[in-house]
């Protein structure tokens, strides 16, 4: 999961600081190959609103949704990111 330090981290997409009570898109380290394009948003933490804007927004939910989103936890849940970037948990049919 993303560490986020607010006052301190960056969000990589506008670069500026990610404040108190601004809403975020983090998820997990779930893109393994440094090569790959998106590989360094895969544990970052975003402004929810420079999300919204972001030219990768539907590949990275999709890849997202394609590596986390299939996995059947423990709980007998699976996680998937909506296209905002919300994640929600719901049992497995
Ligand atoms: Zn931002």
């Amino acid at each position: 999961m993303a560490i986020v330090i607010l006052g301190k981290t960056e969000c990589p997409l506008c670069c500026e600081v990610i404040a108190a009570g601004q809403v975020t898109v983090a998820g997990q380290h779930f893109i393994q190959t440094p090569s790959h394009p998106l590989w360094r948003y895969s544990d970052a933490a975003m402004h929810y609103d420079c999300f919204q804007n972001w030219l990768h927004r539907k590949a990275f939910v999709e890849e997202y949704n394609r590596v986390i989103g299939q996995i059947v936890w423990g709980n007998g849940t699976q996680h998937r990111m909506h296209p905002d970037g919300t994640v929600t948990t719901t049992p497995v049919a």
